[in-house]
């Protein structure tokens, strides 16, 4: 017996896999302008793959301080890479992040959107290094002018 449906999509379904995985964090303020910098931008559609936890990709810095936590977002995109065979990653961090705010991931002598940027360095010289053949690219997205502020993204 099938249970009854609530509720049927309009939008088409795609079989085909997508070779992009999108990695941000998951806070939905941000959601909209990153989809729509994936579409008109990254021309990687709505379709593109896309891996969010709290702070990003924050979990791949922390190969010797958390291997837990490192192991555990490191297995899941390489079996996506696996499954989907992924030829491009994209990793955006974004302004005022409350997972680095939170747990304090930066220091006095370096301001959050440092150590954002010190992380998306690190993190992406170390894919590269263990997937050659996929690209690898960064962002920052952050707020710009006043009234209304508008969301901007500078590559990294
Ligand atoms: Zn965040």
């Amino acid at each position: 017996m099938t249970a009854a449906t609530i509720f049927e999509s309009t939008v088409p379904w795609n079989p085909k896999r997508p070779d992009t995985v999108i990695i941000s964090c998951v806070d939905g303020r941000w959601r909209a302008h990153i989809q729509e910098f994936t579409v008109n931008y990254l021309k990687a559609d709505l379709h593109a793959d896309f891996l969010a936890v709290p702070g990003g990709i924050e979990p791949l810095t922390l190969f010797d301080l958390v291997p837990k936590d490192f192991n555990f977002f490191r297995r899941r995109l390489e079996s996506l890479i696996e499954a989907h065979g992924t030829k491009r990653i994209v990793a955006i961090a974004h302004q005022d992040c409350a997972w680095y705010k939170e747990r304090r991931l930066f220091s006095f002598k370096l301001d959050l959107r440092e150590r954002q940027v010190a992380d998306l360095k690190k993190v992406a010289a170390r894919l590269r290094e263990t997937l050659p053949e996929i690209t690898v690219e960064t962002y920052f997205a952050r707020l710009e002018g006043k009234d209304p502020e508008r969301v901007v993204f500078e590559p990294v």
